[in-house]
C-alpha cells in the first residue's frame, strides 16, 4: 500500500481562510475586533522567532496585535501582573505565554494564571479539566490540529482503535480523552511502555509526539493505518518526525509529512482558538 500523503499545509490554509472570514463576522457584530497578547520573556532567539510568527499570522486573518514583551531581568510578580493586566483587558481575547520562561520563572503557575476563557494555548490546569469532563473550553492547539487533519481527510474515529505515543501537556494527554470523546478507544504509550512496537502495531490511527527522531518503524504501523506524525527534531539531515516516514508510507493508508504536516494546523487553530475566544466573550457580555 502506498500511503496518502496529508497535506497539513493546505488544510491549515483553509481554516485559517475561514477564521479569517469568522473575525470578519465578529467585527461587523460586535464593532470590536479579536485580538490575541502574546507574552515573550526575554531574547531566547528560537521563542522569537516562534513569536513573531503567531504574530504576522494573527494580522494576516485580522486579529489584533497585543504583543507584550517583558525583558530577561523580570520577575516572577512582572509577569504576573502582565498577565492579570491582560486578563482584564477586554480588547485582549487571547493570552499566549510563550514557553520556555527564562530559569528563575515558574512558568506552569504564570500559565496557571491565564483566564481560562482566554487561553488560546489551551494549556492551564482548568482547560486541561475541561478536556477531560468533556466540557465546552479552549483545547490546545496541536491535537486540535491532529482531530482537524483527521476529519478533513475522512477518518473515521468511531469504534476505531487510536494509539498515541506521548503523554506531554501540550500534546499527548490532552489529545488521548479528545479521542475518546470521539469514541475512539484509546491506547496511550509513554517511554515505560513496554512493548510499543505491538501496541503501536493494532492501531487504526496511530499518533507518535514522543520527539525521538523516527521512532516509529514500518513494524509499528498496521497495513492501511492513518498515521499523524507531531514529532519534529532537528537531526544533521533536517527536520524529521517520529515516523520513519519512507518506510511507513509504503504500508500507512494516510500519513502527514514532517515538515507540512501537523505543524502548520498548530499555529492555525490557535488562531481559530483566538477568534472563538472573542466569539465566547462577546455571546457573554450580549447574555448579561
Ligand atoms: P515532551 O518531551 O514533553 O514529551 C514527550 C513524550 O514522549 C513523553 O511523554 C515521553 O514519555 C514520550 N516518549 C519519549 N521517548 C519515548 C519513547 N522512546 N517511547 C515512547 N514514548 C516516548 O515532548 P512534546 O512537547 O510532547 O513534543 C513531542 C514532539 O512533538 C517533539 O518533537 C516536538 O518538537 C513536537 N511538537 C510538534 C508540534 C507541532 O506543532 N507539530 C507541537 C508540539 C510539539
Amino acid at each position: 500500500m502506498i500511503a496518502t500523503i496529508i497535506d497539513g499545509r493546505a488544510v491549515a490554509a483553509r481554516v485559517r481562510a475561514e477564521v479569517a472570514r469568522a473575525v470578519e463576522d465578529l467585527v461587523s457584530e460586535s464593532g470590536r475586533r479579536p485580538g490575541l497578547a502574546t507574552i515573550l520573556v526575554g531574547d531566547d532567539p528560537a521563542s522569537e522567532i516562534y513569536v513573531r510568527g503567531k504574530r504576522r499570522s494573527s494580522e494576516e486573518v485580522g486579529i489584533a496585535d497585543h504583543h507584550r514583551h517583558l525583558p530577561a531581568t523580570a520577575s516572577q510578580a512582572d509577569v504576573a501582573e502582565l498577565i492579570e493586566a491582560c486578563n482584564g483587558d477586554p480588547e485582549v481575547s487571547g493570552i499566549l505565554l510563550q514557553l520556555p520562561v527564562p530559569e528563575g520563572l515558574d512558568g506552569s503557575s504564570l500559565t496557571a494564571q491565564i483566564l481560562p476563557e482566554k487561553d488560546v494555548d489551551g494549556l492551564t490546569p482548568v482547560s486541561a479539566g475541561r478536556v477531560l469532563q468533556n466540557l465546552t473550553g479552549l483545547r490546545p492547539c496541536t491535537p486540535l490540529g491532529v482531530l482537524e487533519l483527521l476529519d478533513t481527510y475522512g477518518v473515521s474515529l468511531e469504534g476505531a482503535h487510536a494509539v498515541v505515543v506521548g503523554r506531554s501537556n501540550l500534546v499527548g494527554r490532552p489529545l488521548g480523552p479528545m479521542l475518546m470523546h470521539r469514541n475512539a478507544t484509546v491506547t496511550m504509550c509513554h517511554s515505560r511502555t513496554a512493548d510499543l512496537a505491538a501496541e503501536c502495531a493494532r492501531a487504526d490511527v496511530l499518533v507518535a509526539a514522543a520527539g525521538v527522531p523516527r521512532l516509529l518503524g514500518a513494524a509499528y504501523v498496521k497495513p492501511g493505518a492513518a498515521v499523524i506524525d507531531v514529532g519534529i527534531n532537528r537531526t544533521e539531515e533536517g527536520l524529521v518526525g517520529d515516523v520513519d516516514f519512507g518506510p511507513v508510507s509504503d504500508r500507512a493508508g494516510l500519513i502527514t509529512p514532517v515538515p507540512g504536516g501537523v505543524g502548520p494546523m498548530t499555529l492555525a487553530m490557535l488562531l481559530q482558538n483566538t477568534v472563538a475566544a472573542a466569539r465566547a466573550q462577546f455571546d457573554r457580555e450580549r447574555e448579561h
